[in-house]
């Protein structure tokens, strides 16, 4: 990624700020924008909504969980005084559709972020799980776009982010519900690129590899028996099999990825999908 240094200054005090000299680097000054993050209450929502909350913005976490969002909002109150309060929690299931509609609108940044994974054979994959996966990966991202577009027109400026996965890009066995979900988010994500590129909004997809979060550390035990080997294989002989890079990649590292598709200098990037994959996808 290529950073500017001279970009324009962070409107609060540095000394406020831990992630301030950062967000200046990337010209990232999301004061006054308020940004939802769907499944903020932990793993990559979470760092996703304390990355933005730290370049100003105001940040409604989205989730069901109400007692990580609590954390959240902890966690938030240590990145400084000048950001106390910059994190609103909302406790919300996703499947409901209509009440995710209504909570987008106004955002002027979407992080489409909530996610779940079960890992069955196609034939033993329960029917209402699929379903669930579908709703909660591809159709709240639509109806959180949907209730979120008429604000970000009515401005001319709007991020969208989707967290997609390699397995937007990529198929793994065992794992047909989200495979289809995240491959279904790039569909949407490119098609709402080309509906608001004129009018100043932007959608990209985010595609990690493996990510060190508790949605990897419940599949552990579900791909040793899909696979019929051992849980301590399971890092080295499936998840990271393709991955040129044979370690976990951060939240952290995707929440940067994330803001940098905020940044002024991502402004030209549209319909994109942003491998951090560790070479998985070069194969
Ligand atoms: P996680 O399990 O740590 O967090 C997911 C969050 O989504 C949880 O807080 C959960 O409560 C919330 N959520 C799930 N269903 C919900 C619903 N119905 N309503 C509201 N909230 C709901 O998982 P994570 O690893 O941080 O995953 C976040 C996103 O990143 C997902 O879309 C996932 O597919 C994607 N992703 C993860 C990895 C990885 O290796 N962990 C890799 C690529 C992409």
């Amino acid at each position: 990624m290529t950073t500017h240094t001279g970009a324009a200054p962070a409107p609060h005090s540095a000394a406020l700020r831990p992630a301030a000299p950062l967000s200046a680097a990337l010209g990232l000054d999301l004061g006054g924008r308020t940004a939802l993050v769907t499944g903020a209450a932990g793993g990559i929502g979470r760092a996703c909504a304390l990355r933005l909350a730290a370049a100003g913005a105001k940040v409604r976490a989205v989730d069901r969980e109400a007692d990580g969002l609590a954390a959240l909002v902890e966690e938030s109150l240590a990145l400084g005084p000048g950001l106390a309060g910059v994190v609103e929690p909302q406790v919300l299931d996703l499947t409901d559709l209509d009440a995710a509609e209504a909570a987008a609108a106004g955002a002027d940044v979407l992080v489409n972020n909530a996610g779940l994974q079960l890992v069955r054979p196609i034939e033993e994959f329960p029917t209402d799980v699929f379903h669930t996966v579908l709703t909660v990966m591809l159709e709240a991202p639509f109806r959180l776009i949907r209730g979120a577009l008429p604000h970000m027109y009515g401005q001319g400026w709007g991020r969208i982010v989707n967290i997609s996965s390699v397995h937007g890009l990529r198929a793994s066995a065992y794992k047909s519900a989200y495979v289809a979900a995240k491959h279904g988010l790039e569909g949407l994500s490119k098609t709402a690129a080309l509906e608001g590129a004129p009018h100043g909004v932007t959608s990209n997809c985010v595609n990690p590899g493996y990510v060190r979060t508790a949605l990897v550390e419940r599949q552990i035990m579900d791909q040793a028996t899909a696979h019929g080997i051992p849980e301590e294989r399971v890092l080295t002989d499936v998840l990271l099999k393709d991955s040129a890079l044979k370690r976990l990649i951060e939240p952290d590292e995707v929440a940067e990825a994330v803001a940098y598709l905020c940044a002024p200098q991502a402004s030209f990037i549209t319909g994109a999908s942003l491998a951090l994959d560790g070479g998985w996808t070069a194969h």
